[in-house]
């Protein structure tokens, strides 16, 4: 289907020209002449959930781009059982540190369902893009003629060594492997590329609101205003350690008024969120306040109307929820872990820390400081324009499926089957 020739046309792809005014207009036909050598190359992505959590919100805003550049670009979402994400997301836990009884059961588990996936998907693209552990045993089931590259977003600092053994050996079956940053390569054969992430500031996250409807969607949730406002935004995940920032909030008013609003969703392939939910809730004040809706104007509105975001992450493979605050002109307030150090200079254009009483610290700080918020704020922003917009992750991909070219001649675009 051709989307953009379609009739009726009432709604239109947000296209690279559209980046322009924040990116220049050299940027803009440097990125399309890049893709218009890759014009009508069928790629498919392929991961465990359409929505919560950053990767699901990169690929919502990265394959409509390209699609809108000439690149047929598709996306898949595994399907998996209540015990298969059980086992995924312990595995996604031992790769950024924690520990995991990884049995024969489990791996049984686990390799039976991405086969069945496997058996239905038909993946016959010039290129296969496979996000995170959850999908990576995919590639057992083809005979492979396009390029395979495994895209992992988590922070790989430290995998836990049993289970990155018994993983590897289906990651070296991949033509690449894409990680957020450098420090987290791998001893493997397979070539290894280090991709950070970028936001859409054009989407429902991070476009621009008006003070109305700011207002509108804080009232919508009973969120009062008339205090600063700490917030997190995060799924309800041990390692964004949402216990620290109540602790650190705790800290910090004994010296500033405020509220804390900690928002977080519970994603498909993540089934600890609900725990994580319920064990904060016993937690809740009059100001301290922790929600589990789906609503990203809220996640944006609030992001806006914040005096200080925290992140206060032990680990992090990226951290969107950190560019996009950034974008927004907040001062955050980071665990100085991942790729968390990677966007924020420590007293620059945010505040990077290492334990509660620091975060606290700096909450003090920042709320008694309005003319540091709005240095701060102004440096964040242009942090995020210059290096952190989908058009540069769309560059930066189209670099490396460019790499391939010779083999997409070769092979006469039409690579893999049963
Ligand atoms: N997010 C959201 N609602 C929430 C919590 C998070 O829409 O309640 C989004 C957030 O805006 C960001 C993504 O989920 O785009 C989280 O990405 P990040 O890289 O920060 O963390 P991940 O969840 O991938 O570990």
């Amino acid at each position: 289907m051709d989307i953009q020739s379609s009739e009726p046309v009432s709604h239109n792809l947000l296209s690279v020209e559209t980046y322009e005014p924040l990116i220049g207009s050299e940027a803009v036909e440097r990125i399309m002449s890049k893709a218009e050598r890759l014009n009508d190359l069928h790629v498919i992505n392929v991961n465990s959930t359409y929505y919560g959590g950053g990767v699901a919100e990169i690929l919502s805003s990265l394959t409509l781009l390209m699609n809108s550049a000439g690149i047929r670009t598709g996306w898949r979402v595994l399907q998996g059982r209540p015990d298969f994400f059980s086992i995924t997301k312990k595995m996604h836990n031992a790769l950024q540190g924690g520990e995991i009884n990884f049995s024969d059961l489990k791996k049984d588990i686990y390799e039976e369902v991405v086969f069945e996936n496997a058996a239905r998907m038909h993946l016959d693209h010039d290129l296969v893009i496979v996000h995170d552990p959850q999908p990576l045993p995919l590639i057992d089931h083809f005979r492979k003629k396009a390029p395979w590259i495994w895209r992992c977003h988590v922070d790989m600092s430290r995998p836990d060594p049993e289970l990155w053994s018994y993983l590897s050996g289906f990651v070296e079956r991949y033509d690449a492997v894409v990680l957020s940053l450098p420090e987290y390569a791998q001893k493997i054969d397979s070539p290894q590329r280090f991709i950070m992430p970028a936001i859409n500031p054009f989407s429902t996250t991070n476009k621009d609101l008006t003070e109305d409807e700011i207002e509108d969607r804080l009232e919508h949730y009973d969120i009062p205003t008339d205090l600063p406002l700490v917030v997190q935004v995060s799924r309800f995940d041990k390692w964004k350690d949402p216990a620290g920032v109540i602790e650190a909030f705790k800290i910090a008013r004994k010296e500033v008024d405020a509220t804390l609003v900690m928002v977080g969703n519970v994603a498909t392939d993540d089934p600890e969120g609900q725990e994580i939910f319920e064990s904060l809730c016993g937690c809740r004040e009059e100001r301290i306040i922790v929600l589990s809706v789906q609503d990203t104007a809220l996640v944006n509105a609030l992001q806006r109307r914040a005096a200080v975001v925290l992140q206060k992450s032990t680990r992090e493979g990226f951290g969107l929820t950190v560019t996009e605050a950034m974008w927004k002109g907040a001062v955050v307030i980071g665990g100085n872990v991942g790729g968390i150090r990677h966007q924020i200079e420590d007293g620059v254009n945010g505040f990077l820390v290492d334990s509660v009483e620091g975060a606290a610290s700096r909450i003090v700080e920042a709320l008694n400081d309005h003319q540091l918020r709005n240095v701060m704020g102004h440096r964040a922003r242009e942090t995020v324009r210059s290096r952190f917009l989908m058009t540069r992750l769309m560059e930066d991909w189209l670099d490396l499926i460019g790499s391939f070219e010779a083999h997409f001649t070769l092979s006469g675009r039409g690579g893999t089957s049963h």
